[in-house]
């Protein structure tokens, strides 16, 4: 079972990190592994814009303005959760700062500039308003309770119950602060897993006693393809991997076995995305392969200034290997949960891109914080929810500037989301999904508008504003949340699949004990587990994680916060 070479399918943080510990801890000289990817970033991108349109996703859909800036999405850290992601970031040099590895980089950045939001949750006609008084009621606490003293072992008992189930008797529960800046956190809608929620409470308990000012959060210094794919990718070249990129892998060759139970890979066919030539690849009984079973950002598209972002149907790279496998094995998991449901995982974001201050300091005027401190969500004021409830419209985040190593002197750089792309704005008339850049600005700053303390309405503001933006990228991501859809525990493949020789599921969609979706951490640990296991690797050796939902003191602060 022990290899001595690797094909990676994908090149996202996992398979990156996979790559790192084989090097590292199983002593392979880089030229054993192999990437084979559509690119190098995967969900972790950031770029200027005229890079990034000539991204696989985006060449079918033009653009005009090229200017400015653009990353899918942010990343917010957990120093204390997210201890695979700073054990790898401790291993390879930063890319931007001399003499520090990637993980010095991010502590001395992150020291410097500490998470404290003063304005996590903003209402019209109120302003900001007390996120730390959660609003729970009795029921709403039992509820969460019986979800914090849920066991492992238990988890199943979650299998295919979403959180609106769950919560079924309890709507109060979606009109708390608590659900507000649990929702737009960490991305859970109520149709999203039960599962999903009950390890976030337990990965997450001790955050849970600071949510309303994310002090918990870390932070890159620069964009999360600067601040962590960039350092992987010098380090892995330099150890002489090959990245084989502009490759979407879309079928397998398995081993015939009478059993037709045993998984060993013989072979990869694959597209060349530049060139549209088929290849086939021969994997010998020596060779494992990691194969990162779903991206959030595949099938991602962009708009800019005047453009909306185009809606692509694709399947998604990713995911359509993974249904082939599964047409081969009973033990593969079920794709379409996550992939067939747009409904329930799609978002907007943009990336915005300022020639000057203005819109950055008129932020932190209302907001009340300097840039870098925060996750701003803007509560509507109006019931918008199928449940007739009200519910958080937009959100954004305003980075520390800058944000991007090439950025000129006073060019500001902000990110946003709507997590619900289909609901209409308040101040331009359609649909998030249907807006270009220019709406989507008008639409901040008509949130802003209404939160504003004064004295002087940024409104009045708002042509000198708009004249100061280079562009804004819209951004449609059709399965951003696909991780948090409704579940069970079979759905997704174990890292390593019962009787898989050869062949390991890495990432977001790979089944592995405790961690939790949508972070870093997880998609870290899936390539070390992979790591470890064909290279003979005991799984002991694997970084160990704190259980904090086991910790008598921090069980006691939580329970106390859940009564604020
Ligand atoms: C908007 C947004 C916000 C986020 N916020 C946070 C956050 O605050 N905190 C946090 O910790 N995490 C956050 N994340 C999640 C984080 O980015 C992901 O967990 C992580 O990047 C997953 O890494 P990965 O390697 O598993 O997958 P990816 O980064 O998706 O990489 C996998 C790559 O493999 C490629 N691939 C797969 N199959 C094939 C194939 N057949 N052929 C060719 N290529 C293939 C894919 O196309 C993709 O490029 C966020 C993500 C997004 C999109």
């Amino acid at each position: 079972m022990v290899k001595t070479k690797a094909i990676m399918i994908g090149a996202g943080l996992a398979n990156m990190a996979a790559a790192v510990y084989l090097i590292q801890e199983a002593h392979w000289q880089g030229d054993k592994i192999t990437f084979y990817a559509i690119d190098d970033h995967g969900s972790n991108d950031g770029d200027e814009a005229v890079h990034a349109k000539d991204d696989y996703w985006n060449q079918n859909h033009p653009t005009e303005n090229h200017l400015g800036f653009i990353a899918r999405g942010g990343r917010m850290l957990n120093y204390r959760t997210y201890v695979d992601l700073m054990d790898l970031l401790g291993r390879i040099p930063s890319a931007t700062e001399t003499g520090m590895t990637a993980a010095e980089d991010t502590h001395e950045f992150d020291a410097k500039h500490r998470t404290f939001d003063k304005a996590r949750l903003l209402e019209g006609g109120k302003g900001i308003i007390n996120g730390g008084k959660l609003g729970l009621n009795n029921k709403d606490r039992a509820l969460l309770t019986k979800l914090i003293m849920m066991p492992d072992d238990q988890e199943e008992r979650l299998d295919n119950v979403t959180i609106a189930e769950y919560f079924k008797d309890d709507p109060h529960m979606f009109q708390t602060n608590f659900w507000y800046m649990w929702e737009t956190t960490f991305a859970f809608r109520i149709q999203s897993s039960g599962q999903e929620l009950r390890r976030y409470m337990h990965q997450m308990i001790y955050e849970f006693t600071q949510i309303e000012h994310l002090v918990g959060v870390n932070r890159t210094r620069y964009n999360q393809f600067e601040s962590i794919m960039l350092p992987l990718i010098n380090y892995l070249k330099q150890q002489g991997c090959t990245f084989i990129l502009n490759r979407r892998v879309t079928d397998w060759h398995f081993k015939q076995t009478p059993l037709q139970d045993e998984i060993t890979v013989t072979g990869l066919v694959m597209t060349n995305t530049l060139t549209d030539e088929e290849e086939t690849v021969d994997v010998d009984e020596q060779t494992a392969v990691m194969f990162t079973n779903g991206s959030i950002t595949d099938s991602a598209t962009i708009g800019d200034l005047t453009t909306p972002a185009a809606e692509n149907m694709d399947y998604g790279a990713a995911s359509s290997l993974w249904k082939k496998a599964t047409e081969h094995f009973y033990n593969l998991g079920n794709p379409d949960k996550f992939f067939a449901d747009r409904n329930a995982s799609e978002w907007v974001s943009f990336t915005l891109t300022t020639k000057n201050h203005l819109l950055l300091n008129e932020i932190t005027r209302i907001t009340t914080q300097v840039p870098g401190n925060a996750l701003n969500s803007f509560l509507s004021t109006q019931p918008i929810t199928a449940l007739g409830q009200k519910d958080v419209n937009m959100s954004i985040v305003v980075h520390h500037q800058p944000h991007f190593t090439t950025q000129k002197p006073n060019e500001t750089v902000i990110w946003g989301y709507f997590l619900y792309p289909r609901r209409k704005g308040e101040f331009v008339e359609k649909p998030y999904i249907e807006m270009n850049g220019r709406e989507m600005a008008e639409e901040l700053i008509g949130q802003l508008s209404k939160v504003d303390p004064g004295p002087g309405n940024i409104m009045t503001k708002k042509t000198a504003i708009m004249d100061s933006i280079i562009n804004n990228i819209p951004c449609y991501m059709p399965y951003a949340s696909a991780l948090f859809n409704n579940r069970a525990k079979s759905d997704r493949p174990k890292v390593i699949p019962d009787h898989s020789t050869n062949l390991a599921f890495t990432g977001e969609f790979a089944e592995q004990p405790y961690q939790m979706v949508f972070t870093e951490q997880s998609a870290v640990r899936s390539g070390e587990i992979a790591a470890y296991h064909f290279t003979g690797i005991p799984a002991s050796k694997l970084v160990k994680n704190p259980r904090y939902d086991k910790d008598l003191k921090t069980l006691a602060k939580a329970t106390k916060k859940l009564f604020s």
